[in-house]
């Protein structure tokens, strides 16, 4: 494990869910200069475009500029690449996705101790730091559900109560650009600076002594953190020339069926686009307990061409299958290769499986039916593997145990970290937004 040793000038590469955390809370302390480098642009609160902070997600990742358009994935063998939606801009994803907050089961962070070897990162050690965390969280009142969420609510009890959401009472996007880094902003020892891509991290040996832009600026550092996310924390890595073992490797999504209706009447497209989700069991245990690790995700409109198209998502909360980043360039402007192999690991056909089955039995139900009529689709296993999508949750890469230790630090470097999803050696049965907030406080209680 790295030792401790002081901070100094800390530059933080990514202003996403853990890297507005981390310059926020390390920022909090006088001996401590906190740079932090985003490739998009940067704003304060105030001025967050009306596509980001309204109900829609939608909207919000179709901005232009706040996204990686570049960046493409294939799900499965046998698929083409499509691209892989990523935030970029200050609040990096937490910035345009969906708003929905789980915290993951205690097994999920029990097992990172258990089977990881990450002491100190059990339940009871991230519980006060879900906690803790700042993000505002609020529930939709049922007045500004659409027609899915209240048919998933008819059709599976569990949905009924709705979902926590990262958004104010009165509906605005509370990203962690808002709940962390707008307090944080008039500090002295705090800089934020947009549009800087970081090529690599500057090492002196095996030390980091700084990062160089991709436009050639350098910027000293006496500690370097990476947090630009699971697809891009590996790159960083690699251009980098970190010749860790696993950097890249582990990479792992929650896997996803997509089902589409065409609704009677089309919704809004400013609408919120999710208000529920419904957790199920799949009781199959090989390597896993079978709890929880179905999520049933009902989407009132997915595509602004299409206001009659909706979706529900049949997603596998836990899976074994795993894929890779691996550099296509070392020019830091060409985004890396990304496989994610889904399916690849036989014991997660089964659950995927029984995943479709019960969007299918929520499907059956007839408030689904008032809705709107189901799309045809294919469920044989060709099909399923053709269709097979993501659930924008990447995580793993640079995975703890393997790639980073207990205090985050790359193993065989000095002054050298990251945090963001991508240390996370298994994604939690949740979406990834809040768990990665909790990561980086956890870091922060850490350090
Ligand atoms: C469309 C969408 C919907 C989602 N919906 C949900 C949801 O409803 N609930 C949920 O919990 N999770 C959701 N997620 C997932 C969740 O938002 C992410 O898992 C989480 O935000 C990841 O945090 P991170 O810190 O690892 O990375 P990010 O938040 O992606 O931050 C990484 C940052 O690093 C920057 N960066 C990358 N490379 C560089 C570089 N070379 N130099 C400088 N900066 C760089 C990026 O621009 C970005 O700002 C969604 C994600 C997406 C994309």
């Amino acid at each position: 494990m790295s030792a401790w040793r002081p901070l100094g000038r800390v530059v933080v590469v990514g202003a996403g869910s853990a890297g507005c955390v981390l310059a926020a809370r390390l920022s909090e302390r006088d001996d401590v200069h906190v740079t932090l480098l985003e490739a998009g642009p940067d704003h304060r609160s105030a001025d967050t475009p009306p596509e980001i902070a309204g109900a829609s997600f939608v909207a919000a990742k179709d901005l232009p500029g706040r996204s990686w358009l570049d960046l493409l994935a294939t799900r499965a063998a046998g698929q083409d690449p499509r691209v892989y939606t990523r935030g970029r801009g200050i609040g990096g994803s937490s910035a345009i996705n969906a708003m929905v907050a789980l915290p993951g089961l205690p097994a999920d962070y029990d097992e990172w101790v258990s089977r990881f070897g990450c002491t100190g990162w059990g339940w009871d050690d991230l519980r006060p730091c879900f906690e803790q965390s700042a993000l505002v969280l609020h529930r939709a009142p049922r007045g500004e559900w659409g027609e899915m969420s209240m048919a998933m609510a008819a059709a599976v009890p569990r949905a009924a109560e709705g979902v926590l959401l990262t958004r104010t009472a009165d509906g605005r996007r509370s990203s962690v650009n808002d709940c962390y880094l707008e307090p944080a902003r008039g500090r002295h020892n705090l800089t934020v600076i947009g549009d800087a891509l970081v090529d690599r991290v500057l090492l002196d040996g095996r030390r980091a002594v700084g990062v160089l832009l991709a436009d050639g600026r350098q910027i000293p550092a006496d500690t370097v953190i990476v947090a630009a996310g699971a697809i891009h924390s590996p790159a960083v890595l690699l251009r980098s020339g970190v010749d860790t073992p696993g950097v890249g490797d582990n990479l792992h999504d929650h896997p996803s069926f997509p089902i589409a209706l065409r609704r009677h009447r089309p919704a809004a497209l400013d609408a919120l686009p999710i208000a529920t989700v419904a957790m199920l069991s799949s009781e199959m245990g090989e390597g896993s307990d079978g709890v929880d690790d179905l999520q049933l995700l009902p989407m009132e409109h997915v595509d602004p061409s299409m206001p009659d198209l909706a979706m529900v998502m049949a997603a596998l909360m836990r899976s074994h299958s795993r894929g890779t980043v691996r550099l296509a360039s070392s020019d830091p402007t060409i985004d890396p290769t990304v496989e994610f192999d889904m399916l690849s690991d036989g014991r997660d056909v089964a659950p995927m499986t029984a995943a479709i089955d019960a969007v299918e039995q929520a499907l059956a139900h007839p408030a689904f039916a008032a809705v709107g009529e189901v799309l045809p689709y294919d469920r044989s296993p060709d099909g399923v593997r053709a269709a097979l999508g993501d659930y924008v949750h990447a995580a793993g890469t640079c995975a703890m145990g393997t790639v980073v230790d207990t205090r985050c630090g790359v193993i065989g470097y000095e002054a050298l970290l990251v945090c963001d999803a991508s240390v996370m050696p298994q994604v939690p049965r949740a979406n990834t937004h809040w768990p990665t907030v909790a990561v980086a406080e956890r870091l922060v209680q850490l350090i």
